[in-house]
């Protein structure tokens, strides 16, 4: 189509069924060749560094196409140039050249996938992970192998890999041996283990996968390496620190446990008197506050015992504070053994006692203290050669609940227990050993 100046052709005899060719068209001849050889010899190299079966088809029927169209561009030369004079002329032979050779490229470009693309990505990971990956035939001959295998397999492509041979620096018992065994005599399992390199104590872990056809008959093994040693340290490092939060929890429990206990006691001690083991008079007055209102509320009768021991400063003058400390107790425990498990008996002060007797009327209160005075009348405490006797004397309130009624329960308990005082003082006035009934 292009001929400017007839450089390509120019008809002879006014046609151009006879026709001489011009520069242009040996120039185009030339760069035609110089492609064909330099394809052949791209193609060359390309069938040196090319390992896939599926690239060499591939290339070989490009070659095939280049070949093609060069030897027909080649008769059509000799034919309908070079033996023009002397033969007649064969139209459209570099046509059915150009044709052919098409059909090659396109065969080669669509049966082998030149632009497969994920074939090419499979092809770039594979070689740039990680993980060792190697590919052997049914006799162990390594077919493919990726740079991540070149740590673990000594063996290049087309060499055996021996199983036998990578583990045996390893100790074959136990799990390797079982792991061998597993290899030898049943190919078509796939297998899992996990090795310590003695050269440089990583852990890796290797998974055998067989490849079989159609028929499940075995045509090789992926074989992968995965070094896992950091993972395994972090897996050993998790499980220490697990292990360390464990016992450091079992501490915390032990921990807890002795504090409760602790508390506990602390509580106990902060309502209690220690020398005589009685209820001290802050948790007295604070219980009785919430007993009033309750009383109050549903009428229920309930007394007040304050007693002091007679002449008490004489037996601490006559045989010592220790044998005072003694008769405060065991008088306390003689009290303790009259009451219910609802009274309140509570140390009010030195030797003076109270309890609280909640459902207890006038009578009751009366009847008990008679026989708590019997009773400690008839205590006694050994000091050196004598026993110790003690009297009490004892001012007593009771309430039936019917008309009983405060708006402040504190002012009220001290109303209550200066009537109880005055009471023990008119006893003691009367003459000790005694108890008198408050108004
Ligand atoms: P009264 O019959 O009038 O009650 O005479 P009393 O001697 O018992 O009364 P007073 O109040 O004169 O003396 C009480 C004594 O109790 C004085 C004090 O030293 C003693 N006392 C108070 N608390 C304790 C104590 O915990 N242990 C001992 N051993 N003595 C105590
Ligand atoms: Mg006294
Ligand atoms: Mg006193």
């Amino acid at each position: 189509m292009w001929n400017p100046a007839h450089l390509f052709m120019s008809p002879i005899d006014g046609t151009y069924a006879n026709r001489s060719y011009g520069t242009l068209y040996w120039v185009l001849v030339i760069t035609q060749f110089v492609y064909f050889f330099s394809s052949l010899l791209i193609m060359f190299q390309s069938l040196k560094t090319v390992h896939s079966l599926n690239q060499r088809k591939q290339l070989a029927t490009a070659v095939v196409g280049i070949f093609v169209l060069t030897g027909f561009s080649v008769t059509d030369m000799l034919i309908n140039v070079l033996l023009a004079p002397w033969l007649p002329v064969v139209p459209g032979l570099m046509s059915l050249g150009i044709l052919l050779s098409d059909c090659c490229f396109v065969l080669a470009i669509y049966r082998y996938g030149a632009f497969d693309l994920i074939s090419m990505a499979q092809r770039d990971i594979f070689e740039h992970m990680t993980t060792g990956i190697i590919v052997v035939d049914e006799s162990g001959k390594v077919l493919e192998m990726n740079r991540g295998a070149l740590p673990f397999v000594k063996s290049a492509k087309g060499e055996m890999f021996e199983m036998e041979k990578f583990l045996s620096p390893l100790q074959t018992q136990g799990e390797v041996y079982e792991f061998l065994y597993q290899y030898r005599h049943h190919p078509l399992d796939r297998l899992q283990t996990e090795i310590t390199l003695p050269e440089n104590s990583r852990h890796v872990s290797i998974q055998i996968s067989p490849v079989l056809d159609n028929h499940k008959s075995l045509l090789g093994r992926v074989i992968t390496f995965h070094d896992v040693t950091e993972l395994r340290k972090l897996v050993d490092e998790m499980n220490r620190k697990n292990e360390a939060l464990h016992e450091r929890n079992l501490e915390l429990v032990t921990i807890q446990e002795e504090l409760f206990r602790l508390n506990q006691k602390l509580e106990q001690m902060a309502i209690t008197d220690p020398l005589t083991g009685c209820y001290n008079r802050r948790y007295l007055m604070q219980q009785l506050e919430h007993e009033l209102l309750l009383n109050m509320r549903y009428k229920i009768p309930f007394s007040v015992f304050l007693f002091d021991i007679d002449h008490f400063k004489m037996i601490n003058d006559q045989y010592g504070h220790l044998v005072g400390d003694e008769v405060l107790r065991s008088t306390a425990d003689i009290v303790r053994s009259k009451l219910r498990r609802t009274d309140i008996l509570a140390r009010y002060g030195g030797e003076e006692f109270t309890i609280y007797l909640p459902h207890t009327n006038r009578e009751q209160a009366e009847s008990l203290a008679a026989r708590m005075m019997i009773a400690i009348n008839e205590n006694s405490v050994t000091a050196g050669a004598d026993e110790v006797h003690v009297t009490i004397s004892m001012g007593i309130v009771s309430e039936d609940g019917e008309e009983l009624a405060f708006d402040d329960p504190k002012q009220y308990l001290r109303e209550l227990f200066s009537r109880a005082d005055t009471a023990l003082y008119k006893a003691k006035h009367e003459g000790r050993n005694r108890m008198i009934l408050a108004r």
